[in-house]
Order: structure tokens, then C-alpha cells, then sequence
């Protein structure tokens, strides 16, 4: 679809490094119906529903992006499925697929909701999701979600194979809790024509428990995987943290995202828009611009001069540092900054 004359693409956004801004992963809920370990408390404090930005806004403020050369939007959360009418958002943004717009619409999601959605989705121009588990054994599931059920999260997989989506399942690998579930999680994602993703604990914010107990570098992973299969580096990129792999016995993809082993800074292509419209321009920094102020108090003109500023502060590089019991100056987490 051609887009509307005032979504030609101006200036791109490029930092102080040269690096440019295609990607954006925009957050629009905090809130979750699951309560997994390495991502949030037990009873955690979730924003108040009116400090959140208005899918209008939400949209809005992609369309900021879009205008300035983003093609690829991850709508994430938080569940992004638990958002209520999420999907006038999607569906918006479907309607910018197209030459000088977006390129592509992906969502991060637990899956416990897409026997609802998945096929809304797909019609709605989302190709591809990404779904997080951990682990196939119901018993482990329920334990690391904090009393999720892995049936759920299975059915949502089936609805999006069956609505065309095409799959990656995200695992984030724990030292005690998923290792050694590591491999038949990839060999049955693998049996499903499915890519996995296997991700490092980032030490962020506060979980009710302790990060260095959680850490587990993806190098003694790979050292785990490599006792059993042949693993072939393939160069495929997404300007992200990720390095893959072909495993030459399942024939499948492996990515290996691994911010605190790999430096990965180099190629960044992505800022990430909190769900009450902060610009974080590093996952790993405390650097924001509030873009929900700009957008309220000065409309799409402000929100532009704000994003040329955002290009102006992005950090060169991330400042994880797991040698110190994976403790950073990076208080928020992965749910409040959109994974
Ligand atoms: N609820 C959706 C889901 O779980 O896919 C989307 C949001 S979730 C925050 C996005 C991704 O972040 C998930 O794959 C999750 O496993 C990962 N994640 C959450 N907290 C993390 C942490 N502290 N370190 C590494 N990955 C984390
Ligand atoms: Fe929810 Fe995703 Fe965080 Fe798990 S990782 S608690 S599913 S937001």
C-alpha cells in the first residue's frame, strides 16, 4: 500500500555514531498475567492505568518514528495481549505497512492469549511472533511464571502456527532452574520448523530474588549444546544482541542473546518507548526523554525536535557489568521497559 504524502520519510534518525534508527520496540502495558521470576515480583507495583499513553497516542507517536525511517515495530510489554483494544493499535499500524513506511510489525508475547488473537493478528499484517518459554515441563513452567500454566501458553503456539504466524520461541537460560531443559525445548521447537532464541538474565530491576543466582553466561550453554550437536555460526543479523547458529542435527536456528558476554553496541539499530511514553535510547542505561510530555504540551512538532535530542544523548554502549553480581545503575525492568 502506498502511504499518505505526509508519511514520506524526512530526516533519518541517526546518533552521534552513525548508527541508524530503523527499529522501534514500543511497550504498551506493564501489566502481565504471568509473574516470571527473572522479570518482575511476586506482587508487583503496576502503573496506575492513567499514567499510561492512549492507543491514540501510542499511534501517534509511532507515526513520529515512521516519518523519520523506522520500518520495524516490535509491540511488546509487559503482555502486550493483556492490553485492552491492543488490537486498534496493531491494526493501525497494519494500515502502515507499505512503501516508506513500516517494513514490518512483530509482537513479544507469552501466548496465553493468542487462542484470541493469533488470527486477528495475521490479518492485521503481523507475519511473525515472538514467544517466551522457558522450559517444556509443566511443573518447572508453573515455577518460573509463578503459577502459570504451560497448557495455556501451548495452546497460544497452536493458534499462531495455525493462523500462518511464523514462530521463534524465546528461553531465557537460568543456572539452576532451565539448564539441563535447555536442549529438549530446542529439539522440540526445532521438530516444529520453529527458531529459538536462547537469552542471558539481564540484571534489571528488582525481582525478588538475586541476579547472580540467576546468571548463567550462554557461552556454558553453547558448551552444553556443542557435547551433543554440531553448531554452525551463520552470519544472520538483526542489528541486535543476537548470534546464530545452524544446529546441523535438528536443521534449526539458534540465536544466542548474550548483552553481558558479547558486546553487541556496535550495530545498534533500536530505541525502546516505555508504555507512559518514555525513550530509552539503551536497554542498558537510565537515559530517558519523555516523549508523553512533549506529545501532551507540544504536539507532533515538539515530539520531532525531541527525537533529533534522543539521537544527540544514545549511549555508545551499554553498561552491564554481571562481575558485580550483575548489579547495574538500571532500576526499571524488563517489563516496564518492553522487552
Ligand atoms: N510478556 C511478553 C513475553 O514474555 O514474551 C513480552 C514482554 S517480556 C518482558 C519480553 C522478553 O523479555 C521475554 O522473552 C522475557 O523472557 C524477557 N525477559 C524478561 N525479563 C528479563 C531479564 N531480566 N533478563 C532477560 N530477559 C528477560
Ligand atoms: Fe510477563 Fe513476559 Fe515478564 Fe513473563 S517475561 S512476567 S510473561 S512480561
Amino acid at each position: 500500500m502506498d502511504m499518505p504524502p505526509d508519511f514520506v520519510t524526512r530526516t533519518p534518525l541517526v546518533d552521534t555514531f552513525g548508527r541508524q534508527i530503523t527499529y522501534l520496540r514500543l511497550s504498551v502495558t506493564d501489566r502481565c498475567d504471568l509473574r516470571c521470576v527473572y522479570c518482575m515480583k511476586a506482587r508487583p507495583d503496576f502503573l496506575p492505568k492513567s499514567e499510561l499513553l492512549t492507543l491514540e497516542e501510542l499511534t501517534t507517536l509511532a507515526d513520529a518514528f515512521i516519518r523519520r525511517g523506522v520500518t520495524k515495530i516490535r509491540v511488546t510489554g509487559g503482555e502486550p495481549l493483556v492490553r485492552k483494544d491492543v488490537m486498534t493499535l496493531i491494526e493501525n499500524l497494519g494500515g502502515r505497512i507499505g512503501a516508506n513506511g513500516l517494513r514490518e510489525i512483530c509482537l513479544t508475547t507469552n501466548a496465553t492469549q493468542l487462542p484470541r488473537y493469533a488470527k486477528r493478528l495475521a490479518d492485521a499484517g503481523v507475519k511473525r511472533v515472538n514467544i517466551s518459554l522457558d522450559t517444556l515441563d509443566p511443573d518447572t513452567f508453573a515455577a518460573l511464571t509463578r503459577g502459570g500454566r504451560i497448557a495455556d501458553t501451548l495452546a497460544g503456539i497452536d493458534a499462531a502456527a495455525e493462523a500462518g504466524l511464523k514462530i521463534k520461541i524465546n528461553a531465557v537460560a537460568m543456572q539452576s532452574a532451565n539448564r539441563h531443559a535447555l536442549k529438549d525445548l530446542i529439539a522440540w521447537a526445532h521438530g516444529r520448523g520453529f527458531d529459538v532464541s536462547l537469552i542471558e538474565v539481564m540484571p534489571l530491576g528488582d525481582v525478588d530474588g538475586e541476579r547472580a543466582d540467576q546468571f548463567l553466561s550462554l557461552l556454558d550453554i553453547r558448551d552444553d549444546l556443542e557435547s551433543a550437536w554440531t553448531l554452525n555460526d551463520i552470519p544472520d543479523t538483526t542489528g541486535g544482541p543476537s548470534r546464530y547458529v545452524r544446529i546441523e542435527e535438528t536443521g534449526g536456528r539458534l540465536g544466542f542473546i548474550s548483552p553481558l558476554t558479547q558486546n553487541f553496541c556496535a550495530g545498534c539499530n533500536r530505541v525502546r518507548l516505555t508504555c507512559t511514553g518514555q525513550l530509552f535510547m539503551c536497554l542498558g542505561r537510565n537515559g530517558a526523554l519523555d516523549l508523553r510530555a512533549a506529545l501532551r504540551e507540544g504536539g507532533p512538532q515538539a515530539v520531532d525536535q525531541m527525537l533529533d535530542q534522543a539521537m544527540a544523548l544514545k549511549p555508545e554502549a551499554h553498561a552491564f557489568d554481571v562481575s558485580r553480581g550483575a548489579a547495574t545503575e538500571v532500576s526499571r525492568t524488563m517489563a516496564h521497559t518492553g522487552g
